[in-house]
């Protein structure tokens, strides 16, 4: 393999900074790594010659020993963020050929610290799904397989395509976003680390939106460090977004002590959920044993009105998507399909624009949404949100962080789950609480399943407690020393 592919984002900017490597020797590197993985499908549109050219710029900072703290460092950029000149899809047919003329704040940040782009990462549509199989451009390929067979498995989703280009080793890094999840269960089934920070760390100026109230971006990266650089580089008040929130960003890396003594570690048994495999309970009680070996203190806590999160953020989620995407009419953006007069021009465009997620995901928003159902359902789904938001509250008066599986299950098969929405939304059991209370949540690598996949625990703080959570994740990260690699990855 080449050497430069295995090194982590921290190895790779500590070697730039010492002029061992060059940005151009990386960048170049990372494209021939592109075209060697193009079989996952994890990118929906690569940026070969964008890439060179920030390389050289990044190069020239470099030797005048100048450059911020992503300086030469080729990532993905997630499809959903919306960057100047370059199409950007939402994995969807409707915003096919799209290219805005403007740059979400995310990225700008991530090119202000001198991130350099390769391209823009496949997802499902509107950032819907959990397995990546909803995208207009194609499904991405897990680049793990299960030992002894060849089978194409999901790498999660949305961000299905950042994953699978971290683990595959065609990008350092990559962005992510996550309204429910999106971040961490694809993080998990791809054996890497997806932090969401806090609703507000990270701004949403210019990231298309799917519920606002719960969209936020991240980093997903190989390991823990990577990802305190990367959400550093990321995260900020932004005047443009009346979510940001106007704190100043911590220097997150310095939070990684590696000491967690006395921390306490709260643990939900609400979190046991019927069917769940003995593994992922393995994994857990291992993931418990391991905060406790290195000076934690494990205490029971309870969150009551978890059983509730899911069927709440499937009345929630919808309903802020259904409002979200009234904007895609074949007017402003992207695709128009023509029809006899305007109303059936709007149907034609949305009806071919839109795939069947998405519509589905419209027609119960709507609904919720109506006269009538809107107090049924959308009124005392946001009752429960605050029930699920205060059982944390409480729960922080007896712990610092939360450990749970960050998913129910290892990656599944590419048509295993395809017919049922159901046994697809189930996939976000553990991960809709958080986004529910807009708390910071990271999934770890913490080890595989029979198969050899592997397996994540996520770590849930307090809101703004950024770096107790990435404290206490560093720690569980080294303890756990997962090495697995996957089967299909770039040499
Ligand atoms: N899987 C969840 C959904 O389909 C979460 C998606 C996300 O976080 N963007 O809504």
């Amino acid at each position: 393999m080449s050497e430069l592919l295995s090194l982590t984002l921290a190895d790779a900017r500590d070697k730039l900074a010492a002029k061992e490597i060059t940005a151009t020797e990386l960048t170049e590197a990372y494209i021939g790594a592109m075209a060697q993985t193009e079989g996952l499908n994890a990118f929906i549109t690569e940026t070969p010659d964008k890439a060179r050219a920030m390389a050289k710029a990044s190069d020239e900072k470099l030797a005048k020993g100048e450059g911020g703290a992503m300086e030469g460092l080729p990532i993905g950029m997630k499809d959903l963020f919306c960057t100047e000149g370059v199409q950007s899809t939402a994995g969807s047919h409707i915003l096919e050929g799209f290219t805005p003329t403007y740059e979400s704040t995310v990225s700008q940040n991530l090119w202000d610290a001198g991130a350099v782009m390769l391209g823009k990462t496949n997802m499902d549509e509107f950032a819907m799904g959990s397995a990546n199989i909803t995208s207009y451009y194609g499904s991405v390929q897990n680049p793990y397989t299960k030992q002894g067979d060849n089978d194409a498995l999901v790498p999660g989703g949305s961000s299905g395509g950042s994953a699978a280009a971290v683990a595959a080793r065609s990008a350092i890094a990559a962005t992510g976003t996550d309204t429910g999840g999106s971040i961490r269960q694809p993080a998990a089934f791809a054996g890497l680390v997806g932090f969401k920070p806090t609703y507000g760390r990270c701004s949403r100026w210019g990231i298309v939106a799917f519920a606002s109230s719960l969209d936020q971006a991240g980093p997903m990266t190989r390991t823990v460090r990577d990802s305190a650089i990367m959400l550093g580089a990321m995260a900020g008040f932004d005047p443009k977004d009346s979510t940001s929130v106007n704190l100043p960003v911590p220097d997150y890396e310095a939070a990684l002590t590696g000491d967690i003594r006395g921390m306490k570690v709260g643990i939900p048994s609400e979190y046991r959920v019927d069917g769940m495999p003995e593994e992922i309970e393995a994994l857990w009680k291992q993931g418990v044993e391991m905060m406790k070996d290195a000076g934690a203190e494990v205490v029971d806590i309870a969150l009551p009105h978890t059983k509730y999160a899911l069927p709440t953020y499937y009345i929630v989620a919808p309903a802020e998507a259904s409002s979200n995407l009234a904007r895609y009419d074949g007017v402003r953006y992207g695709l128009r399909v023509e029809g006899k007069d305007l109303n059936e021009m709007y149907e034609n465009t949305r009806g071919q624009g839109f795939g069947a997620e998405v519509q589905r995901r419209v027609m119960i928003g709507t609904y919720v949404l109506s006269a009538g159902y809107y107090d049924a359902y959308y009124l005392k789904a946001q009752k429960v949100r605050t029930r699920i938001a205060d059982d944390f509250r409480n729960a922080w008066n007896q712990c610092d962080v939360i450990l749970t599986p960050t998913t129910p299950s290892a990656a599944f098969g590419m048509n295993d789950k395809l017919d049922d929405p159901i046994a697809m939304y189930l996939n976000d059991v553990f991960t809709v609480p958080a986004s529910l209370a807009g708390l910071p949540g990271i999934s770890v690598p913490a080890g595989v399943d029979k198969d050899g996949l592997p397996l994540g625990l996520q770590l849930i703080g307090p809101a703004f407690g950024e770096e107790t959570v990435l404290r206490a994740a560093g720690v569980l990260e080294s303890a756990a020393g997962f090495s697995a690699e996957p089967a299909l990855m770039a040499k």
